[in-house]
């Protein structure tokens, strides 16, 4: 079957109901027929669930389909995408480990590796996303994980994953890459070498702004080894966004096409603007690594960039004369979003670390939605001419 139809058909064993969709199995534990039967359970010779921290029918439907999609052997599903990166830092790195990061990644996972990461004795380098040439020098006899997200967040530079996932194996070091910008449909880290591949399900997979996930997939052996770290520490997906996000997947591939279709909408449009100094897309031939973006993507994704001459005060009053586009900490969604990272998202980096990442502070990020392509763009236009 394709993956496409896998992330449809993928369904929780049905109860004696016969219900078509999957119902909510919203139970902390689950019963045994015998003391033998749970026994066997607890002995991992079973694949009964036990307790919902550890598995849940939703969760693993969920799961499955993740795996489906990104062409992995296993996975596990976190209760948001920030335990799914630390839940992975925290079970694959150890004391003495040194982690190799592109420097473009999202600002709570800066924070993790920043601030708490050096606190359980694991060392940190980052390099250049947009200098892949500087990466190998930066490898220490230590270093244990490269970790990358690719397009970046938000400058939306493209890492050649094919480069990262040779480097890793020359080096032999695990590779994992946050694929929550590309989703799957876009882009499959797993076919280019990545050990694990993490996500925030929040964002594109549930797309509709409603609920918190996160998943890593990846190895079987380093799955499990994340799996047993969760399931100690308890940042365990619930049952109900398990299922939200489950039904989410049955649609992520026709939002996905109209999603990118109407962000290179927007783009082509917008480029050459007078009130704009650049504007970034990953499908725009003007993007400065597009041919690595058409080599490794299917399509260019839902997120737009673009930079205001008139920095700070142009960029707050963008979103102030903004009548549709809403303005919101997040992305992903049906609907459209505008937002200013220098004073948001990446408002804790300090301005030279800002400044390294190419966060101006004219930038704008649309995350665009699915909405008519043309009333977006009347939305942006307007807002730009106020
Ligand atoms: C949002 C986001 C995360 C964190 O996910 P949460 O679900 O908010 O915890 C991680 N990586 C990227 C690229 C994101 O956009």
């Amino acid at each position: 079957m394709h993956r496409i139809t896998r992330a449809i058909r993928t369904q929780t064993e049905r109860t004696n109901e016969m219900e078509h969709s999957t119902p909510m199995f919203l139970t902390s534990s689950f019963c045994f027929d015998d003391a033998e039967d749970m026994r066997a359970a607890f002995a991992d010779e079973s694949d009964d669930n036990i307790y919902s921290r550890f598995s849940n029918p939703n969760v693993k439907e969920f799961t499955d389909k993740m795996v489906a999609l990104e062409g992995a052997e296993a996975g596990y599903a976190t209760a948001s995408g920030m335990s799914a990166v630390f839940g992975s830092f925290m079970a694959l790195l150890k004391k003495g480990d040194h982690l190799l990061c592109c420097s473009s990644i999202f600002g709570s996972t800066h924070t993790v590796i920043k601030k708490y990461l050096p606190n359980f004795g694991i060392g940190y380098t980052y390099v250049p996303a947009d200098k892949p040439e500087e990466w190998e020098a930066a490898i220490k006899p230590d270093t244990k994980m490269i970790y990358l997200e690719t397009p970046t967040n938000p400058g939306l530079d493209i890492i050649d994953l094919e480069f990262a996932g040779a480097l890793a194996k020359k080096h032999n070091v695990l590779l994992s890459v946050d694929n929550c910008f590309a989703t799957p449909l876009a882009q499959r880290p797993v076919d280019f070498g990545a050990d694990i591949v993490v996500h925030s399900a929040t964002k594109w997979l549930d797309g509709q702004g409603r609920v918190l996930g996160g998943v890593v997939v990846g190895k079987k052996e380093l799955i499990n080894d994340i799996y047993l770290f969760c399931r100690s520490t308890g940042p365990a997906l619930s049952p109900f966004n398990a299922w939200v996000l489950s039904k989410s997947l049955e649609t992520l591939d026709v939002r996905m096409e109209r999603h990118s279709k109407n962000a290179l909408f927007i783009a082509t449009k917008l480029e050459g603007h007078e009130k704009l100094s650049s504007i970034r897309y990953p499908f725009l031939k003007s993007h400065p690594q597009h041919e690595i973006a058409v080599k490794q993507m299917q399509s260019g994704g839902g997120i737009v960039c673009f930079e205001l001459k008139g920095g700070l005060e142009a960029g707050r009053n963008f979103l102030n004369s903004l009548k549709i586009l809403s303005l919101t900490a997040n992305l992903g969604d049906t609907r459209s979003i505008a937002s200013h990272p220098a004073s948001t998202t990446h408002a804790k980096l300090t301005e030279e670390e800002r400044q390294a990442v190419n966060i101006t502070p004219g930038l704008i990020r649309i995350s665009v939605g699915l909405e008519h392509q043309e009333d977006i763009l009347d939305d942006i236009l307007q807002a730009l001419e106020a």
